[in-house]
């Protein structure tokens, strides 16, 4: 466990459409209609309102992110971002994958959602390295906690153990663990 001002965060391994947060994140293509990775677990176990939402959303810009309902997850909501498809580190991967991760926490606190579960956004079929993009990932999330003071909560769930090792590791780097 980890804390940076008011907000908690922990690094966990396991599956994301267990968790229960008031919403948890998806690493979504720009259809939002679907995909394989964390995008078709997210759709599978929340059901068909989920889709059924995403269509009459009708796509999502990269870097940019929409919210539906959680449907049969146990959490409240689904925020759907995509992350940049990485092709040489210099093509504006980093801000579009940064802009991923802030523009789902800013969406989160207009909801209220105040507890946020994210996946490694872009490392899975879009090949971000893990270990550039989790340098992405916890700058923008303690940047907007910084600016906003929100969320509670944040979890980073990684589905395998070497992906929650470079978190933990990181994390331990740049935050005291307490
Ligand atoms: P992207 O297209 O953004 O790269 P992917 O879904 O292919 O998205 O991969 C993103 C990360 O999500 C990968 O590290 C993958 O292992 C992980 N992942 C896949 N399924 C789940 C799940 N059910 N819960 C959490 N993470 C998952």
């Amino acid at each position: 466990m980890y804390r940076y001002q008011d907000t908690e965060i922990n690094v966990v391994q396991g599956d994301i459409t267990k968790v229960k947060v008031e919403a948890i994140v998806n690493a979504a293509n720009n259809t939002l209609l679907g995909g394989g990775g964390v995008d078709g677990a997210i759709h599978r176990a929340g059901g068909r309102i989920i889709l059924e939402q995403c269509k009459k959303i009708g796509g999502c810009p990269t870097g940019e992110a929409r919210i539906t309902v959680g449907g049969n997850l146990p959490c409240k909501y689904v925020i759907h971002t995509v992350g940049p498809i990485y092709k040489d580190g210099k093509s504006g991967e980093e801000e579009l994958l940064y802009n991923a991760y802030y523009n789902s926490l800013k969406l989160a606190k207009e909801y209220n959602l105040d507890s946020v579960a994210f996946p490694s956004i872009s490392t899975g079929a879009y090949g971000y390295p893990i270990e550039k993009a989790v340098k992405v990932a916890v700058k923008a999330v303690l940047d907007f906690i910084e600016e906003e003071d929100f969320p509670r909560q944040v979890k980073f769930v990684l589905f395998s153990e070497r992906d929650f090792s470079i978190y933990d590791n990181y994390l331990k780097e740049v935050l005291k663990e307490n």
